[in-house]
């Protein structure tokens, strides 16, 4: 196909064509003229060639182009295949675009997709019904002209996209709307919302009941230790009870430091809209966790503090305290007699750095991604041993995050760990 129009194909006919004028010339004894005669006849069949192309491009309705002839033959037949390559291009094209916007209609969320100026270009059915939108009328509105809350306006204005926004629903007070916005593709943005005033409300409810059992649970519990202690002392030093008595009175103390820990939990995380204004004086605090740390180690461990002097910062003591006393008593709790524990308090490029190292048993890498995590612990024969109830470091996560700050872990076992945390520049006093 392609060789009938190759330029040599094409030029061999021009050739022929002449060929026959130069033939008709010596027969006749007018070689030029006929040769310029067969020149204007060429010249105007292309002419009419390019008149047929151009009246089908601009004027005729009819989707195929004309037939052609000659070297205009393979125009005309290129421009139908070129013509047919568009079609079903433009027809994969539209069935990915309505399958696309089917998988997008499918989603549990609603899905909405702004151009860079944050003009919505388009949204499925559940943008309609959970955000309120009208479509098609609100194409091309800004969405900030339709979600009218301040704290969305601002998080558009940041660009910074990483942590969800949680919103009212501008269609109910009552119902609370996770927002998330990814960018993609040349600078266009989607926006999905999903509703989570159920998971609030449950996780309200999973916070409420924790905070009420543990509350309960601390009248019973004390009544129960001080019986045992009465009826222990009650026994005489070599009678068969006092070894279970004894049991009952640890694991008794055991659940109230575990309820203790509760409580605290459920303190720190309500305590979101906690006062980020008050100064901590570090050097104070230390003092204290150093005496603190000292009646625990009982002259077993070297605990050696390295803390730079007047670097205090802002936030609220009880947390910040309570998150370093937790990583104090764990070192301790998990280093054998004669180990060694540093504390550190210094600046650093970032802010000021919290770190506690011990040389102890050190955690398997497989585990420090879940410390954090709520009644996680690595070995539960040596954390019931140690007294642990495995919300230590949950409470140190939640304080934490309060602070703009998270827990770091680098640990090796049999060698030692390194727990640490930075207070960011902004919190710090002076600075
Ligand atoms: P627990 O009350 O059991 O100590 P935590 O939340 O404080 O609970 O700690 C979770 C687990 O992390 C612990 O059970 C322990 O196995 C491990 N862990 C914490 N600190 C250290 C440490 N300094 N060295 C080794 N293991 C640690």
């Amino acid at each position: 196909m392609l060789r009938a129009y190759s330029g040599s194909r094409l030029f061999l006919r021009f050739v022929g064509f002449l060929l026959v004028f130069a033939v008709i010339g010596i027969v006749i004894d007018q070689i030029i003229i006929s040769i310029i005669v067969g020149c204007i006849a060429l010249l105007g069949w292309h002419y009419r060639q390019i008149t047929r192309l151009n009246y089908w491009l601009w004027k005729d309705r009819k989707l195929t182009p004309p037939q052609g002839t000659g070297s205009w033959e393979g125009i005309f037949n290129g421009i139908y295949r070129l013509q047919g390559k568009n079609r079903r291009r433009v027809g994969q094209l539209a069935s990915l675009l309505s399958r696309f916007r089917q998988g997008a209609e499918a989603l549990p969320d609603a899905a909405v997709v702004l151009d860079s100026d944050h003009n919505i270009l388009w949204c499925n059915k559940l943008a309609q019904l959970v955000l309120g939108f009208v479509w098609p009328q609100d194409n091309g509105q800004r969405i900030d002209n339709l979600i009218r809350h301040p704290d969305f306006s601002a998080y558009l204005k940041t660009g910074k996209f990483n942590e969800p926004l949680e919103l009212t629903s501008p269609l109910s007070e009552n119902r609370l709307l996770e927002i998330r916005l990814m960018s993609y593709g040349d600078r266009q943005l989607l926006l999905i919302a999903r509703d989570i005033t159920r998971i609030n409300q449950l996780e309200g409810m999973r916070k409420e009941f924790v905070a009420n059992v543990s509350h309960e649970l601390k009248t019973p519990l004390t009544v129960l230790q001080g019986y045992l202690e009465i009826m222990q002392s009650m026994e005489e030093a070599d009678s068969m009870n006092q070894k279970p008595l004894k049991l009952m009175q640890q694991q008794t103390r055991r659940m109230q430091s575990m309820v203790e820990q509760l409580l605290v939990l459920s303190r720190i995380e309500d305590g979101a809209d906690i006062d980020l204004e008050k100064t901590i004086n570090m050097q104070a605090m230390l003092d204290i966790l150093k005496d603190e740390a000292s009646a625990l180690a009982m002259d077993e461990y070297e605990v050696e503090f390295q803390c730079e002097e007047h670097l205090d910062c802002h936030g609220n003591e009880v947390q910040i305290r309570s998150a370093c006393t937790n990583l104090i008593s764990n070192a301790i709790r998990y280093t054998e007699p004669g180990g060694k524990i540093t504390v550190r308090w210094q600046q650093v490029a970032s802010g000021a750095k919290f770190s506690v190292t011990d040389n102890g048993l050190g955690i398997a890498a497989q585990h420090i991604g879940r410390l954090t995590e709520r009644f996680y612990r690595v070995d539960n024969a040596r954390s019931s041993k140690t007294g642990g109830s495995g919300l230590g470091l949950a409470i140190v996560k939640h304080a934490l995050n309060h602070h703009y700050s998270e827990l770091h872990i680098t640990s090796e076992l049999e060698k030692g760990s390194c727990f640490s945390f930075i207070i960011p520049s902004h919190l710090l006093v002076n600075r």
